[in-house]
């Protein structure tokens, strides 16, 4: 198959062809010879080492052993050949013609794997790798990730895996060479690799043998796109593999301008989008208030520069009005007419660079030509379209808003959503929680302007430190990985994905009219960008306070990225070593401390044993008299313990042992019923603050467990003087601590 195009073909590529293309690649197969005939195949046997393996290859052959076209164990080339002749007989009797025969010398018993590469419809390519060889199907035991994959990722598949104790030397085996697993994982799915030269269709090497003296593919099936045959993984774990890909999926075509994601930057400066000089609202009703005049309230609170669009009034509510879009000057519209009307309104968009199409009726109700139409009045109108089908951009910092009430204070924290009534929560509940917004857009049916091209601009804001998204159509799935692959380590984000579940798959399908993608592949995502995907709303808002919280202390420790791959190489443990993944947890109550191990645990993070220094530093201070020294560190904070200790405890074993996170935990409750006033917890949330400005290296975050037995504000006052040092706090220790293991997993990839 040397120098033959590979997408020239759509019919199966007989076996050695594969099997050569892959010796090129780099991957070991076995030495082997073809024959046309059983007479030839003595001949071609001539110069193998036994033992001898046979193969039959021609149309119908896609499954060798259940059409008995595998002979194993042959002793020599005269025995092959008699193998061959019967082999023939046989296929001859199933009505099958074998185009030729396969002779190549038989590789070691080993652990067998399966190595593929499927194209997901949205997200492109996808490696797979699992145990089993022929029994992949019934162990169900493999891991996959988005090519390219990089060393660290194929390595993180394998140890991933359930039966990875077995590559590691297994009840008296060896253990297999995996940097040659490696190095087959990356020639096939790595930078470079053969993932990029393929059509797919399939592929497959199933098995890949792999023994302690190395890697060899001893069956390897590629079926170019439209003729995939069969499904790799077990049926019922994924969607079937289309007969060809594409992430389009029958969408219409997208503005010129628009970056699909491929570019290194985005090509449109959305400055003006969230800073806008002025804002022009068309649809509003001079009789019958609607969705047009409610944003004309909203935004004279934030007092942005106002023009209406209306075909008869001088003015709307008191906002001046002007006939027609053409006649406005602004650099956002706001168009709230029915959808029918939309492209009409676009097109006169001129000279305006950003619109945003709040009405549905449109990809989402089945009406993709009326989506097509307003694309093409947006390109004709030299405009960025918003939507349709979204409320809108929040930006305290330029007067934009999609949400009623004076707007929150201007902060670093960006937010993308395909839902505008969820981003209108987390605006407001992140806002009462402590968070501060930098840019927040909805993005609706994002026909033309994508989460991926937002995220790319994001990462070039000033005013942007983090960034999170809700998502439920993954249409764009591999734009989408390369903008969080190109920001990765330098800008946070936090995923919601809706529509995980096949209930909520359902549920997303009426809702933007996308088509959620699958589980396996946004885990993957997330894994290999560095990025949290958290499972709900609480989740969201509490992993961006932490970043929010921690902007300035988010660096790896010095040997903490790496030390943490090293044991990532080892057999799954659960939690990740590594002085970059250790987590102090202190506090009150043994039983809270048990439970905070399981909690960091869960979310695979290990609480590292306290060193005997520190644990004599501890003893200094009267810590662990009848009380064991251990992590998590049981002190007493309480209404009469002293509110320094907790401080001073911290202190003592950081000196020593630079934990880079420290939980600390009260029980709220014990304040109010063994006292009577929350002077000791303010006094031990303040002393907490001034531990965290004395150690500017660690983050310390503060858990207020039973929060609700405080009298009402109680527990506002504290966030305020944690928030004064920069510390973010939780009711939950499950809360803070899938907090802190988002930060790790960024400060891993920075
Ligand atoms: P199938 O089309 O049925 O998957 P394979 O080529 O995978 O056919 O062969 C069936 C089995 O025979 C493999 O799973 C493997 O265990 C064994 N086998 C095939 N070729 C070789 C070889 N060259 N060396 C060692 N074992 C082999
Ligand atoms: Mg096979």
């Amino acid at each position: 198959m040397n120098g033959r195009d590979l997408s020239a073909t759509a019919t199966a590529f007989p076996e050695h062809e594969v099997k050569a293309l892959l010796r090129e690649a780099g991957v070991p197969v076995p030495r082997g010879a073809t024959a046309a005939s059983p007479e030839e195949v003595a001949g071609a046997a001539d110069g193998l080492t036994p033992p001898l393996v046979l193969k039959a290859f021609g149309p119908g052959l896609v499954h060798k052993s259940d059409s008995g076209a595998v002979r194993l164990a042959l002793g020599d080339p005269a025995e092959a050949a008699e193998a061959a002749a019967g082999m023939l007989r046989e296929l001859l009797a199933q009505g099958i013609t074998p185009d030729g025969f396969l002779v190549e010398e038989q590789a070691a018993a080993g652990a067998e794997l399966i190595v593929g590469v499927v194209r997901d419809p949205s997200f492109g390519p996808v490696l797979l790798t699992g145990l089993g060889g022929v029994w992949t199907e019934a162990l169900r035991d493999t891991a996959v990730r988005l090519c390219p994959v990089s060393e660290a990722d194929a390595r993180r598949m394998l140890a991933s895996l359930r039966g990875a104790r077995l590559l590691h030397g297994y009840r008296g085996r060896p253990a297999v060479d995996l940097d040659a697993l490696v190095r087959l994982l990356l020639a096939i799915g790595g930078d470079g690799g053969l993932w990029e030269r393929l059509e797919l269709g399939e592929f497959e090497l199933n098995p890949v043998i792999a023994t302690e003296r190395g890697v060899i593919a001893v069956d390897a099936r590629y079926l170019p796109a439209g003729r995939a045959s069969d499904v790799t993984e077990p049926a019922g774990d994924r969607p079937a593999v289309p007969a060809s890909g594409g992430n389009g999926g029958g969408r219409p075509e997208r503005p010129a301008g628009g970056d699909t994601g491929d570019g290194p930057v985005a090509r449109t400066d959305f400055t003006a989008l969230f800073e806008p000089r002025a804002v022009a609202v068309v649809g509003a009703s001079t009789g019958r208030p609607n969705f047009g005049n409610m944003f004309l309230e909203f935004y004279r609170a934030t007092g942005v520069p106002l023009v209406a669009v209306h075909p008869e009034a001088d003015e709307i509510d008191g906002v001046p009005a002007v006939p027609t879009l053409a006649d406005a000057d602004a650099d956002y519209a706001l168009v709230a007419v029915p959808a029918g009307r939309c492209a009409e309104v676009v097109r006169q968009a001129a000279g305006i660079p950003f619109v945003q199409v709040m009405s549905g009726g449109f990809g989402e109700a089945g009406a993709p030509d009326l989506e097509a139409d307003l694309i093409g009045a947006a390109r004709e109108a030299g405009t960025r379209l918003l939507g349709p089908n979204c409320m809108g951009v929040y930006s305290p910092r330029g007067g934009q808003t999609f949400v009623g009430g004076e707007p929150g204070p201007p902060g670093h924290v960006a937010l993308i959503s395909q839902s505008g009534g969820l981003a209108g929560e987390v605006v407001k509940v992140g806002e009462r929680r402590g968070l501060a917004f930098s840019r927040v857009a909805t993005v609706g049916n994002s026909a033309d302007v994508t989460p991926a091209e937002l995220l790319r601009w994001l990462a070039t804001d000033e005013h942007t430190s983090v960034v999170g998204m809700y998502l439920e159509d993954p249409r764009e799935g591999r734009a989408l990985f390369e903008s969080l692959m190109s920001v990765r380590g330098r800008l946070p984000v936090v995923l919601l994905v809706g529509g995980r579940s096949v209930q909520g798959r359902r549920a997303a399908v009426s809702h933007t009219g996308g088509l959620v993608g699958d589980d396996r592949v946004w885990r993957a995502l997330a894994e290999q960008a560095g990025v949290t995907l958290v499972t709900g709303q609480d989740d969201l808002i509490g992993v961006l306070t932490f970043f929010q919280a921690h902007a300035g202390r988010l660096t790896a420790p010095a040997g903490g990225a790496a030390r943490a791959l090293v044991s990532e190489t080892r057999p799954a443990t659960g939690a990740a070593g590594g002085a970059g993944s250790a987590v102090l947890v202190i506090g009150p109550s043994g039983g809270a401390g048990v439970l905070a191990a399981d909690a960091f645990d869960a979310a695979g993070l290990s609480l590292d044993a306290l060193p005997q220094d520190a644990r004599d530093g501890l003893k200094a201070l009267g810590i662990g008299v009848g009380s064991s020294l251990a992590n998590p560190l049981e002190i007493p904070v309480g209404p009469r313990g002293r509110p320094e200790l907790v401080r001073e405890a911290i202190a003592a074993i950081v000196a020593r042992r630079p934990y880079p996170d420290v939980v600390a935990h009260v029980n709220v409750q014990s304040f109010f019923t063994y006292g009577t006033s929350a002077e000791p917890l303010y006094a031990c949330a303040r002393n907490l603050a001034r531990a965290q400005e004395d150690l500017p290296g660690v983050r310390v975050t503060l858990v207020t467990r039973n929060g609700e037995c405080a009298p009402p504000g109680v527990e506002d006052e504290v966030r305020a003087i944690a928030a004064g040092a920069g510390i973010p706090v939780y009711r939950s220790m499950e809360a803070a601590a899938v907090a802190v293991a988002a930060a790790k997993r960024f400060t891993r990839g920075a």
